[in-house]
């Protein structure tokens, strides 16, 4: 039994591949974080180590030790290695150091299992030196060693290394999926499992770790509030926001732009409610909020809005000023229309 869930089409690809003895020697799992990369790998590892006749089993001691990521033939190489040094912690690529140890582990036989399996995580995080000696160990390929590269975006791989490795895209899942699972493997109670299905937007992963880590779920609350509280901030305290979240965006972009996509939802939230499509917004346990507001902004205002959102987080992509990018998103926040509602009484009479 594969325990990756939602990913029927890269697993029957496996599965098919497992059966003809036509696998290939690297693999480069894509797809978003969350999605299950890493699940899908550690499965394939079984798969090819297990000692039962139905692989994986995930019962043998073999697929026991590769789940707990005990095996010596599974190894997984990535920023957050158990290594306790000082210049581990604070690595911020994939060595040629790390892609050398691979190379000499890959070239003795099996320790305990049939294969030797070598899982790459943020495969993007490859220094160039690191990439360049992982593709010589690619071009040469040796019997019984499958290398996994995990990557959320190909094009900042090398194009050499991509084309030595078999792709493997790996989706979000439908969120109705990800509820039922949520609740059927997970036991999390049904408006729960709803709430963290339509946030997880299909990444299972994520809902998955939001059952059991409630900073993940606090920390949503936390910047929820604080752009609520920006939405009806003077433009001071707008200004003041925006430096903040350009002092961060030097230290993490990936931070910054979950904040964007977070309030790119907020809107959109608002959005569906002013059009009456409440079954579909995202952030459910805010509705009442969604409600309140919709009586103080047009569809125009919405629309245009939520345009600004879409912008500011592609110009960040692009590498434009973040303190300009964020400071001309704050001047775009909507004006509340206070007269919107006696404008419509107007008119009904
Ligand atoms: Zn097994």
């Amino acid at each position: 039994m594969w325990q990756v869930i939602g990913q029927t089409r890269a697993v029957s690809l496996l599965q098919r591949s497992l059966e003809a003895g036509s696998l290939a020697h690297a693999y480069l799992f894509i797809g978003p974080a969350h999605v299950g990369k890493m699940t899908l790998a550690l499965n394939l590892a079984q798969a090819l180590n297990c000692e039962t006749a139905e692989p994986p089993c995930g019962q043998c001691a073999s697929c026991q030790k590769i789940a707990a990521t005990k095996h010596a033939d599974v190894q997984i190489i990535g920023l957050s290695s158990n290594e306790a040094s000082a210049e581990a912690k604070l690595r911020v690529e994939i060595s040629i150091d790390q892609i050398r140890q691979v190379q000499h582990s890959a070239n003795l036989p099996p320790f305990e299992g049939r294969y030797k399996v070598f899982i790459i995580d943020g495969a993007e995080l490859l220094s160039i030196e690191a990439a360049n000696c992982l593709l010589k160990t690619l071009e040469e390929p040796v019997g019984k060693v499958i290398f996994i590269l995990l990557a959320t975006n190909e094009r900042l791989l090398p194009a050499t290394v991509v084309s030595r490795c078999q792709r493997v895209e790996l989706l979000p899942m439908p969120v109705n999926e990800v509820e039922t699972a949520l609740n059927r493997n997970w036991g999390v109670e049904s408006k729960k499992a709803e709430l963290l299905a339509k946030l997880s937007r299909g990444h299972l992963g994520w809902a998955v770790s939001a059952t059991t880590d409630d900073g993940l779920l606090q920390q949503r609350t936390e910047w929820l509030n604080r752009l609520h509280d920006i939405i009806n901030a003077d433009c001071e305290e707008r200004f003041a926001y925006a430096a903040q979240l350009a002092a961060q965006f030097s230290q993490n972009r990936g931070l910054v732009q979950e904040r964007l996509d977070l309030w790119l939802g907020w809107w959109r939230d608002l959005l569906l409610v002013k059009v009456g499509s409440t079954g579909d917004i995202t952030n459910i346990d805010r509705l009442d909020t969604f409600s309140d507001m919709t009586r103080s902004y047009s569809l125009a205002q919405i629309r245009a809005f939520i345009h600004s959102i879409q912008a500011a987080g592609d110009q960040l992509r692009q590498n434009a000023s973040p303190r300009l990018v964020l400071e001309v998103l704050m001047l775009s926040i909507p004006e509340v229309e206070k007269h919107s509602e006696e404008k419509s009484t107007v008119n009904l009479r």
